[in-house]
């Protein structure tokens, strides 16, 4: 056996626009090794919250504990909707919490996952972020003091923009490469009058970027043309060729697997 251990998202990093994939059970695992070979994944079964690591039947929220969903400020609706946050307001679930990750620098920023999008992430999770998405290239815009207020913006941006990627056609290939320097001005020049409108209303330090776009490949031999996923609730040996890794995904020469999805499923790498 080579490893074994609860599942946690995959950790990317980016070494000279290559990304690296790391899995982190019992041991490390380099997945970027197992490219191109047969590779075990058996689940055993047990699964333990991701958070607080109770033993649990079922996983909720990538890998939390019911108890968890409905008490961590992880897993409040805030965290999908920025723009909902109610720190302001004094009832975070976990103000210390909020005031590290929330209350911090933001980047609202022009991703290419599967088209352009727009998204926001916290200043220190560049590129994570980008790499978690499947995003190929990004490009950082504004910064602003905290997650409510790159929300906000968000939802400007998406009145002409999409904010969500299209999981299916990330996997299916390499999206076409945009200039996103353009597409900036372009946006900017769009949304100045509104953003304007805005920066004044929320009083918003709104910081313009002048950075440079960022450019990701993926460890990826081939992409599918047909997209089947394995489910670990029904899937528990996978013994397939590795493809890929995309996003969070593990692209096997069969089907995907989402491996923040089950997150919390204790495995076996064999
Ligand atoms: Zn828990």
């Amino acid at each position: 056996m080579e490893a074994s251990g609860f599942l946690h998202k995959m950790h990317g990093v980016l070494e000279s626009g290559q990304v690296r994939y790391q899995l982190n059970l019992d041991e490390p695992l380099i997945l970027n090794t197992y490219l191109g070979k047969r590779l075990s994944l058996q689940v055993t079964g047990k699964k333990q919250c991701v958070s607080c690591a109770r033993v649990i039947n079922k996983t909720f929220q990538q890998g939390h504990c019911y108890p968890c969903v409905i008490s961590k400020a992880a897993c409040d609706l805030c965290i999908v909707r920025p723009e909902r946050c109610h720190f302001h307001l004094g009832t975070c679930r976990e103000p210390e919490w909020g005031q590290k990750h929330c209350m911090q620098s933001h980047i609202v920023y022009l991703a290419n996952a599967s088209g352009l999008k727009v998204g926001i992430t916290r200043k220190e999770n560049i590129p994570s972020r980008f790499i978690d998405q499947g995003a190929v290239q990004a490009l950082p815009l504004f910064e602003v003091s905290s997650r409510y207020h790159s929300g906000l913006i968000e939802i400007l941006l998406a009145q002409y923009l999409s904010d969500k990627t299209n999981w299916r056609k990330m996997l299916q290939g390499v999206p076409q490469l945009l200039d996103l320097k353009k597409e900036a001005v372009e946006i900017k020049n769009l949304i100045a009058p509104q953003l304007e409108k805005l920066v004044q209303q929320h009083q918003i330090i709104c910081t313009e970027l002048n950075a440079p776009v960022i450019d990701l490949d993926f460890p990826v031999l081939t992409y599918p043309t047909k997209i089947a996923s394995y489910h670990l609730d029904r899937n528990i040996l996978i013994e397939d060729e590795l493809l890929g890794i995309k996003g969070q995904y593990l692209i096997f020469a069969q089907a995907v697997l989402n491996v923040r999805s089950f997150a919390g499923y204790e495995v076996l790498i064999l």
